[in-house]
């Protein structure tokens, strides 16, 4: 199985194990398997594995350059008993209507755990298979969660550095606590003055400053990256789409090969591509629903064929979504366009130097076989909580809560009754406050583990491992910069020559 940019040529193609070091593409393109793969599987049989034997399944369909037992090694580390619980990505049912895909039962209680738990382990065993000497910098823009849940998984790893850069007060206060509490020797995270994009923009830059990566180089370390843009991020995602599958047939909700729906809290668009490949494979999925807050430049995408980015930027209640330039799409629109790569160069060129692109009527109409989106306003997200609590007794963060309600407009307006799967990307207590607003109508008193301990004492039940572990560390302190000192600081940080 060979990868090979979006943007590029199929004979620069690597094997998995090199892009997944590699990260990106070095035209700034992102890595996607040469030949999708098309396994022969037995979907009854698949569903009923345990969720690492499923992983170890569907990565090696990706994978295949690992030999199998390591691949099996890393998904059995990967998914133990660090998760609080067995199944991994528990679906649950709730009286409000919809199945709640539950991602976040890791350590850092976000869905980015699945993926960023299981990618050291497939960085290290890359890094012996291939014979890599030289330390691997984790080089990564998050608007929250991706940071918290890359140091989680990275730290002590050897071999590894991993710097993380954050939106200056645009993260939230427990996803802040996480980052500059998170112990590991290997750590960094940084505030930059700006919004995730300003973030995003400026390390793509700097992964393509051919300059400074061979400092690096003369340095003994080179960059790979634990974005979603990683491929090694991205498959691992993949499973939990056949777990809910699963769930669903065990729990007679459903028969063997009925068709559902998903609908899927998005940001940068990694965890919804992901369940767009689990369909390429082959799992019948009807619709995947795009939900976006009030950033919902993926919203007009869809209706209207546009992506335009030239628009104002909101710091919303579901942080990890407020991005306007979402990389994973790049991926789908390789897709659509018949794996084009001249044509998405063009596009992304486009959006990078015009701000805008529009795409073909014919790779419109395909995506509206495939996807419908709709956005949530803050009100909106607030007034989901609430019902869903009141209802059914069950919290739900304000990422979740967009793709809950997106769900039900869909429903209302396209009146599709295939039974719906909402992926529920963090839990509520990462984000205390809004959900504390969401159901008093009052703030919490104060911020951050305050608020977690308020809004534990109105609804009750018991707080997970991951949540009261939050109580223990100390944070560091935070520090500042500007975009432009980005590439200073990582020299500092490595103490480059
Ligand atoms: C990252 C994240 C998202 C968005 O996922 P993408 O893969 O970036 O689209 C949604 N919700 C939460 C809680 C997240 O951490």
């Amino acid at each position: 199985m060979n990868y090979r940019s979006t943007r590029g040529n199929v004979k620069d193609a690597l094997k998995s194990s090199d892009a997944v070091v590699q990260g990106l593409a070095p035209d700034g393109g992102l890595y996607v398997p040469v030949d999708f793969p098309k396994p022969a599987y037995d979907l009854e049989k698949l569903i009923q594995l345990p969720y690492q034997k499923l992983a170890q399944t569907i990565l090696q369909w990706f994978f295949n350059d690992y030999p199998e037992d390591q691949l099996a090694d890393g998904t059995t580390k990967a998914y133990a008993d660090q998760w609080d619980n067995d199944s991994i990505a528990p679906l649950s049912k709730q009286k409000a209507g919809f199945n709640y895909l539950e991602l976040y039962h890791g350590p850092t209680l976000a869905f980015k755990d699945i993926a960023l738990q299981m990618l050291p382990q497939l960085m290290t065993k890359a890094i012996k298979l291939n014979g890599v000497d030289r330390d691997i910098v984790i080089l990564t823009a998050t608007s929250g969660d991706t940071g918290t849940a890359s140091m989680r998984g990275f730290s002590n790893v050897d071999g590894t550095q991993v710097i993380v850069f954050y939106p200056d007060g645009g993260v939230s206060p427990v996803q802040l606590k996480q980052m500059l509490g998170q112990p590991g020797q290997n750590l960094t995270a940084v505030a930059v003055k700006g919004n995730f994009d300003d973030a995003q923009t400026e390390v793509k830059h700097i992964f393509n400053d051919q300059a400074f990566n061979q400092r690096l180089i003369d340095n003994g370390y080179q960059f790979s990256s634990a974005n979603s843009m990683n491929i090694g991020r991205l498959i691992p995602q993949v499973v939990y789409y056949f777990a809910a599958y699963g769930q669903l047939v065990e729990q007679g909700r459903i028969k063997l090969g009925d068709a559902i729906n998903f609908t899927v809290p998005t940001g940068n668009f990694g965890d919804i591509l992901a369940g767009w490949y689990a369909k390429k494979l082959g799992l019948p999925i009807k619709k995947l629903i795009c939900a976006s807050n009030e950033n919902n430049v993926l919203t007009d995408f869809f209706t209207t064929g546009k992506y335009d980015r030239r628009r104002a930027f909101h710091l919303t209640s579901a942080p990890a979504m407020d991005i306007l330039v979402s990389s994973n799409l790049e991926r789908l629109l390789f897709d659509v366009y018949d794996e084009d790569a001249a044509s998405v160069k063009e596009l992304m060129e486009r959006l990078q130097n015009d701000g805008w692109y529009q795409i073909t009527t014919d790779a419109k109409a395909k995506l509206d076989q495939e996807f419908a989106a709709g956005y949530a306003t803050q009100g909106q997200v607030t007034g989901e909580i609430k019902y869903v609590y009141e209802t059914s007794g069950y919290l739900i963060d304000p990422h979740t809560a967009v793709g809950s309600f997106v769900a039900r407009q869909y429903q209302k307006n396209s009146h599709d009754e295939t039974p719906m799967v909402i992926v529920s990307t963090a839990s509520p207590y990462k984000f205390p406050e809004t959900v504390y607003h969401a159901l008093t109508g009052q703030n919490t008193q104060q911020q951050g583990l305050p608020a977690i301990k308020q809004l534990h004492d109105l609804v009750g039940g018991e707080l997970t491992a991951g949540v009261r572990e939050l109580f223990d560390h100390q944070p560091r302190q935070e520090s500042v910069i500007a975009p432009d000192d980005m590439e200073n600081l990582i020299a500092q940080v490595l103490k480059l020559k």
